[in-house]
């Protein structure tokens, strides 16, 4: 099978996932076009993954598949857009069907979900390496960034956290229990929150989708806004699963482990009553934004001023 069979065959067919009509021309020429209307932005972002490094070796390609859009939506998802394409840089070993099928099938399920069109894309040989870049639109200014945190604020997330962290445990169980099932569901089909990002324009000051862990994902609105915050460990949204498999290391799992796509927002008060019943529902309020720099957590009664532990691909240890 050569390069534009399996282009062809694969991906054109995820031409049609969206449902807007911004993208004018689609995969087979050499760019695509994308009509932005007047009085919007466009939001876009690009994520790579590493197979070893951002999903284990041999890793199931249909997951994969959802993964890889999935991890970059929720980019636009923090920065309040509304999602219209992605374009899918691909690096194979090789061609073999039974993973392009796998793969293309989950992609093709996320891009629909999402409502994100395949607008083109690359494919090379080489080490099996994922780029997706997403483009969405938002009214123009209105894009929720990191930088807008005010002092009184709350800082508030999205959905249940350290779900996904508590898979990291169970990737290789062959029989998962139905609390291990639930785990390994956050971290094989993450959901970014991309109907809540947008309902959060205009309303949040500032988010950022927790891909890093919690701690270090607030911090970097921490530092972008020239802020602090103090969160309470006692309101940590913890799924049922989550308290049962993970007992006292529940906590710690939600501060620190990555991969829950998530949102971390900052909202006023005022903004947070203004807000709409369905999309407050959505958060739990954890904490608030304070003067100064860094991040306090109280647990149990005690403050403790942390650093971020998130991941980082180029801290050496020492
Ligand atoms: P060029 O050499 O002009 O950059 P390519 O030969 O790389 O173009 O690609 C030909 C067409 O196929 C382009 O429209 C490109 O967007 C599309 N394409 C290539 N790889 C992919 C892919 N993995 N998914 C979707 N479209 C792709
Ligand atoms: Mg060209």
């Amino acid at each position: 099978m050569g390069e534009f069979e399996l282009i062809r065959r694969y991906f054109c067919p995820l031409a049609e996932a969206g449902s807007s009509s911004a993208v004018l021309l689609g995969p087979g020429d050499d760019c695509a076009i994308q009509r932005v209307e007047p009085g919007r932005d466009l939001v876009f972002s690009v994520d790579t993954l590493v197979e070893g490094v951002h999903f284990p070796r041999h890793y199931d390609p249909e997951k994969l598949g959802w993964r890889s859009l999935a991890v970059a939506a929720s980019d636009l998802a923090a920065m309040g857009a509304d999602p219209v394409c992605f374009t899918l840089a691909l690096t194979l070993p090789a061609a073999d069907p039974h993973w392009l099928h796998g793969y293309a099938r989950g992609l093709a399920n996320a891009a629909r979900s999402f409502g994100l069109s395949l607008a083109g894309g690359d494919t090379t040989r080489g080490p099996l390496t994922l780029s997706l870049q997403v483009h969405g639109t938002v009214p123009r200014g209105l894009a929720i960034c990191r930088s807008g945190a005010r002092v009184g604020d709350y800082v508030c997330v999205s959905g249940t956290l350290g779900d996904a962290g508590a898979a990291l445990n169970y990737l290789d169980s062959e029989t998962p229990g139905p609390d291990e099932q639930s785990v390994l569901d956050r971290f094989h089909h993450p959901t970014p929150r991309l109907s809540l990002g947008v309902g959060l324009r205009g309303h949040a000051s500032a988010a950022v989708d927790i891909s890093d862990g919690l701690v270090a994902d607030l911090t970097h609105i921490l530092e972008a806004s020239g802020v602090a915050a103090r969160i309470e460990t006692a309101h940590l949204p913890l799924s049922a699963a989550l308290k049962r498999i993970a007992g006292a290391n529940a906590v710690s799992l939600a501060l620190n482990a990555g991969d829950d796509y998530e949102l971390c927002i900052t909202i006023s008060p005022e903004a947070w009553v203004g807000l709409p019943e369905d999309i407050r529902r959505q958060l739990t309020i954890i904490g608030e934004v304070t003067f100064g720099e860094g991040l306090v957590i109280e647990r149990d009664g005690h403050s403790q001023a942390v650093v971020a532990g998130g991941y980082d691909h180029f801290r050496t240890e020492s």
